[in-house]
């Protein structure tokens, strides 16, 4: 029977809508936004002057190739500009690729408590999001591959994972993609790289570069401090970037953008100084936060998951109501299948010692 009017394809009325982190607090006067991993830093004031500039442009069109701003990237990370893809935040990347490699009937990988764009963009192709159980709210490596099948086309792994800021060491991603066929594509969404401390992790550039099936996306949102222009960028082999091109918005990316994008990337002063910042406040919290009686999952990136326990009055929702009473926004990640927990962004010095102070407070049913 003909339908009477339009129907979405299969798999776009099942996606649940993504649902942004929390920005208001009614009836408080100071509000501390800690609920999507933006840098209380801010972008680069040369990244802001930038800007500015192109408010004289706005009527052109911007370079549809975003070559400066590829460009800039190759020198900062010693890369050919030709298998670099920009895009309108991560998320524009994540969407073209599964556009570009999904169709009915294909199956994505993604893990229990993965980032939530990945179900999102599998579903809107007609393909099937397939969540692998993690271990210790970490990538398990070896229940991904035993979840490969025919039908097998994309695996996504955030690397730090959003929301549990845990990460797997460069040796398991290696192992990882030698387990796999090699016509199932690699998603490595390392957002977080720039804040990682450890001598063991590596976004993923060396495995770009000599392999046919691995991507890496990065994003200006996090330590950049640029979430609210959009702005991404991969790096992919040849061929993955000529059929991305062929899809991709021919001018997706603006101009103020990629002029903003340009001066974030090449002031490496700034880049430290939000890095070293997150270090210490991030041990702080963690140690401080612990100490409270909370279990927090030990984590690499600008965020960390804490725990609460199931008894009445002290859930992770009554904390949430608790903290948000006193202008602290954290994230509820019940979407993320973590009911259970809260995830806070590393904040300024204020914002870090309120949210300890309050959930001292909460704990002692003040
Ligand atoms: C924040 C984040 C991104 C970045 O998304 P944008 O679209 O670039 O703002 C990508 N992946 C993960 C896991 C993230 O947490």
């Amino acid at each position: 029977m003909t339908a009477t009017r339009p129907q979405p394809r299969s798999g776009v009325l099942d996606i649940a809508p993504y649902v942004p982190g929390k920005s208001k607090a009614p009836g408080v006067a100071k509000v501390f936004k800690l609920s999507s991993n933006e840098t209380p830093l801010g972008p680069s004031p040369r990244a802001i002057a930038a800007y500015t500039s192109m408010a004289a442009h706005l009527h052109d069109y911007p370079d549809g190739s975003a070559s400066e701003l590829r460009e800039a990237i190759g020198r900062a990370f010693g890369l050919d500009p030709d298998r670099i893809v920009c895009g309108a935040g991560s998320d524009d990347l994540l969407h073209l690729l599964a556009n570009v490699y999904l169709t009915d009937g294909d199956e994505a990988i993604h893990t229990t408590h993965g980032f939530l764009i990945y179900p999102i963009v599998t579903l809107g192709t007609g393909a099937r999001p397939i969540a692998v159980a993690e271990t210790n709210y970490t990538a398990d490596v070896d229940a991904i591959l035993k979840a490969v099948t025919k039908r097998t086309k994309i695996v996504f792994l955030a690397n730090p994972n959003n929301p549990t800021g845990t990460v797997i060491p460069f040796d398991e991603v290696k192992r990882l993609h030698r387990g796999l066929p090699g016509n199932v594509l690699l998603v490595l969404d390392a957002a977080y790289a720039e804040y990682v401390r450890r001598n063991d992790y590596e976004a993923g550039i060396e495995l770009v570069a000599t392999a046919d099936n691995v991507v890496m996306c990065r994003t200006f949102s996090k330590i950049h401090g640029l979430a609210n222009l959009r702005l991404g960028w991969m790096f992919a082999p040849a061929q993955i970037v000529d059929a991305v091109n062929r899809i991709r918005g021919p001018f997706n990316v603006s101009g103020a953008a990629i002029a903003a994008g340009v001066a974030a990337i090449e002031d490496v002063e700034h880049q430290e100084r939000s890095r070293a910042h997150n270090t210490h406040w991030l041990a702080w919290l963690t140690q401080e936060i612990s100490r409270l009686g909370l279990q927090v999952t030990p984590s690499v990136a600008n965020f960390l998951l804490i725990h609460f326990p199931q008894t009445k009055g002290r859930t992770a929702q009554d904390a949430d109501a608790f903290l948000t009473a006193r202008g602290l926004i954290l994230r509820y990640v019940a979407a993320y299948k973590l009911p259970n927990a809260l995830r806070l962004t590393v904040g300024t010095e204020e914002a870090n010692r309120l949210v300890v102070a309050a959930l001292k407070d909460f704990l002692d049913g003040k």
